[in-house]
């Protein structure tokens, strides 16, 4: 495989020398941005990116959507409440409503909206205690390849070794299960679990919980069955044991569906969304929860930042969007472009080359020429040199996943598409 040419950036010193070592995006995407907008990313430099990471699933509708952004400043310009802890605004009033009527009635849903700290795995951690606090059993059942978040008890439900031996203490609570997708897709998991629950002997305490995402995004765009979930909504519903879908990266219109768990027929116990539900990149993030396994005390479970007042003015003109149908339709197009232009140009370069993925979801995995992830960091580079933001995920990073805001425009989407064709093809083995 060839090593590309990549220009090599003038970083400033400021971020090297005093920003701390944890930095991680700005290492694979060293450019120094300055503005944005819809799909393109513009550096200090001057150069147009295409960005198929989308702030890893928060840009939905892209960069300062129109829409959001007027909104956002119309607020501001009216002196709208800035910070309120968990106090009751007409911001809050405005979102609550509208997520009630757009996505939870709509689908039959009648859970009850925690608003949590501000980001993704402040949303799991609410999830595990509350159905903790409503089964009084501590387990909980993840699967292998899962991506939960950071804190610790999100980080126990992880898989990924690197990032669980940050956590400097015995992460505990979690069994992990195998998955329908990545190296234990042959599994039988349904199967071990019914025998293993109805057994008395199994050695196996029942969980509390099961946490499961219908698509690993960072464990490598592993996509599990419809007749799967419902298998495993069944168990779970069998047993008393809580089913939380994480929704953080795959909802919000991701897979197609507001919520990816629609397509498998299922209504879990907890929901737990994050990134784009503000639309707009600002930080909210919810955990959804049947009224019955409501069980929280008040103020039980607290935080300064619950209700970011921004993001509910941007989450409100999303949901505006969503109801007007305008990115539903896009979506439908955007799948049908993606899948058929990375089947034509990208996965035929090598048949063994592989391509997961739904809605606008995708992965394209190299682990078949190259389990060790160099040849998947060799084309992510030369995209980047190309001006094509793309991230790697799944074991030893060999899956570039493609994550464009739902609304990007075809022209767009072709040309980034382009660039990545162009990179596997100079990339690949000769
Ligand atoms: N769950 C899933 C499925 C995710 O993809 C992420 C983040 O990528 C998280 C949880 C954690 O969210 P956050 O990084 O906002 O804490």
């Amino acid at each position: 495989m060839t090593t590309p040419a990549v220009e090599v950036f003038a970083v400033p010193a400021v971020f090297e020398e005093r920003e701390s070592e944890i930095r991680s995006y700005c290492r694979a995407f060293p450019a120094v941005w300055t503005s944005a907008r819809g799909a393109h990313l513009y550096a200090a430099d001057g150069r147009a990116y295409v960005d198929f990471l989308a702030g890893a699933g928060a840009l939905n509708y892209g960069h300062n959507h129109p829409a959001l952004k007027a909104a956002l400043v119309e607020y501001l310009a009216g002196d709208g409440v800035g910070h309120a802890l968990d106090m009751h605004t007409t911001a809050k009033e405005a979102f609550l409503s509208a997520f009630v009527e757009d996505v939870l009635e709509p689908r039959g849903l009648d859970h009850k909206v925690q608003f949590t700290g501000p980001t993704g795995t402040n949303a799991v951690e609410a999830a595990f205690k509350v159905a903790r606090k409503a089964t009084g059993r501590s387990g909980v059942f993840a699967f292998m390849g899962g991506y939960h978040g950071h804190t610790l008890g999100s980080l126990a439900a992880t898989a990924n070794r690197y990032h669980r031996g940050a956590a400097g203490v015995d992460l505990g609570n979690v069994t992990f299960l195998p998955f329908p997708g990545g190296p234990t897709r042959d599994l039988d998991t349904l199967g071990y679990l019914r025998t293993i629950l109805a057994d008395s002997h199994s050695g196996v305490d029942l969980p509390a919980a099961v946490i499961v995402e219908t698509v690993q995004a960072e464990g490598g765009v592993n996509v599990a069955p419809a007749e799967w979930l419902a298998g495993l909504a069944e168990i779970c519903a069998e047993h008393g044991i809580l089913l939380i879908v994480d929704e953080i990266q795959t909802g919000c219109g991701r897979t197609g569906p507001f919520l990816s768990f629609e397509r498998a027929g299922i209504v879990p116990d907890v929901v737990v969304v994050s990134k784009s539900i503000s639309g707009l990149g600002l930080p909210m993030a919810l955990t959804l929860i049947r009224p019955e396994f409501d069980v929280w005390s008040p103020g039980e479970h607290t935080g300064t930042f619950r209700g970011n007042q921004l993001a509910f003015v941007t989450g409100t003109a999303a949901l505006a969007l969503w109801r007007s149908g305008e990115v539903q339709r896009t979506i439908e197009r955007n799948t049908a472009l993606i899948s058929d232009i990375l089947a034509r140009d990208v996965v035929s370069l090598d048949e063994r080359l592989e391509l997961r993925g739904i809605g606008m979801l995708w992965g394209v995995d190299t682990a078949r020429i190259d389990p060790t992830g160099v040849l998947a960091a060799a084309i992510g580079e030369r995209c980047f040199a190309d001006g094509l933001v793309i991230e790697r995920v799944g074991r030893n990073d060999t899956v570039l996943k493609l994550l464009p805001p739902l609304t990007i425009d075809a022209f767009t989407l072709g040309e980034g598409l382009a660039i990545l064709a162009a990179a596997t093809s100079s990339c690949l083995p000769t």
